[in-house]
């Protein structure tokens, strides 16, 4: 590792990282890119590279103007300090009209915040070297939507400049964090059944290991109870979570608005089925498609690590939170469309929510409020 002078605290990481296999090919669309993601979304940076940019010595225009940008959060936290905040046409105020950023223009690549600079890469050194590509970005989706196979994984050098923490996790720790989360990745990929029960044999291993950590997991029980499906009840959670997002999420908001007209004061499970058998006639193969996001999304959040889950078990909650709040959304909001770029484009900006802002943490506590997680109401939300 070689420090770096220019930005104090961090330092130059070359080293082997584990990448999923998309992960080579990926480039930026640049013009190309139909949702730029310097456009439409909040985007957060750590309270060290808030002050980094804070103390930089640039002309009084563009500290004018970064003062603008750079916005510290009502309830900020050391990961997430400060927002960027978007002008009237929901564009980064440092984008430039030639689609180039002014900060790094004037200042240089090293002293942009880490996600402008790295995005959509998302580089994790504490339990493991890993990195990914976040399903944020269309990019990825295509890359990921390109075959049928599973995500496989490999090494690949790679460098970023990186805050390091001071405090590591133990060896233990990460040999556990490396055997659960490739034990529960094989289990999401084994396509011998469906992925809603995929999804409840990694929730068995997850609320056995919050009884017994140091169990074998090939020992774990992994049978699974028949659950019959209960469009009702589902639908029922699903379209109160969802009004959550139209008061507190403007990125989702339409989206939920427009589902929820969608369904009210009609026969809900007609608008469903409807909306289902267009989805899978448009969406081919769309099981392996939201199993490549799911494994993806689950790789860049460090599972079963994820940052907001307090153990084991709301882990499980947030991982079905997620699965059917992602299907939910994109089988409803492709009602009318009819294409896979469509399909791509309602996902990406539906993980901007899921990966880069505190969703779990929210869907754990929408599903605690409908009081719907326990195993039994978690098997039947999954089961539709
Ligand atoms: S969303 Fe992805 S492809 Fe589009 S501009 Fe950003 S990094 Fe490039």
């Amino acid at each position: 590792m070689i420090n770096t002078k220019k930005v104090p605290g961090t330092v130059m990481l070359k080293h082997e990282f584990i990448v999923p296999d998309h992960y080579k090919k990926f480039t930026c669309k640049g013009g190309e890119c139909r949702n730029t993601c310097c456009s439409g979304w909040k985007v957060t940076i750590s309270r060290q590279q808030y002050f980094v940019l804070h103390g930089l010595s640039c002309n009084k225009s563009l500290r004018d103007k970064m003062d603008r940008t750079f916005k510290p959060l009502v309830d900020p936290t050391p990961e997430r300090y400060a927002e960027i905040v978007h002008n009237y046409e929901g564009n980064c105020p440092l984008l430039l009209d030639n689609g180039l950023c002014q900060l790094h223009g004037s200042c240089g690549e090293e002293v942009l915040p880490w996600i402008c600079r790295y995005y959509p890469r998302g580089p994790r050194i504490d339990y493991a070297f890993e990195a990914t590509v976040a399903n944020s970005c269309e990019r990825t989706l295509e890359l990921l939507f390109e075959t049928n196979n599973p995500i496989r994984f490999e090494i690949k050098e790679l460098t970023f400049k990186m805050q390091v923490k001071d405090s590591k996790p133990k060896q233990e720790e990460k040999d556990f964090y490396k055997k659960v989360q490739q034990f529960c990745f094989g289990l999401v990929q084994d396509r011998s059944i469906p992925l809603h029960d995929r999804i409840r044999k990694v929730g068995n291993i997850l609320k056995a290991l919050d009884n017994h950590r140091e169990q074998d997991l090939d020992k774990i029980d992994l049978t699974l109870d028949k659950i019959e499906p209960d469009f009702g009840q589902a639908y029922h959670v699903l379209l109160n979570v969802s009004e959550w997002f139209i008061e507190n999420s403007p990125s989702l908001s339409e989206y939920c608005s427009t589902i929820k007209e969608m369904y009210d004061n009609h026969d809900n499970e007609a608008v469903y089925r409807k909306n289902l058998n267009h989805f899978e006639s448009v969406i081919k193969d769309s099981e392996i498609k939201f199993e490549k996001m799911l494994i993806n999304n689950m790789f860049f959040r460090q599972f079963p690590f994820f940052e907001s889950t307090r153990n084991f078990t709301e882990t499980y909650i947030s991982l079905v939170g997620t699965y059917v709040f992602v299907r939910y959304i994109a089988i409803n909001l492709m009602h009318d469309k009819n294409t896979v770029d469509d399909f791509i484009d309602i996902m990406s900006k539906t993980f901007r929510v899921i990966t880069h802002t505190r969703f779990e943490n929210n869907i754990i506590a929408l599903l605690q409020a409908e009081r719907a997680t326990d195993t039994f109401i978690l098997a039947k939300l999954l089961n539709i």
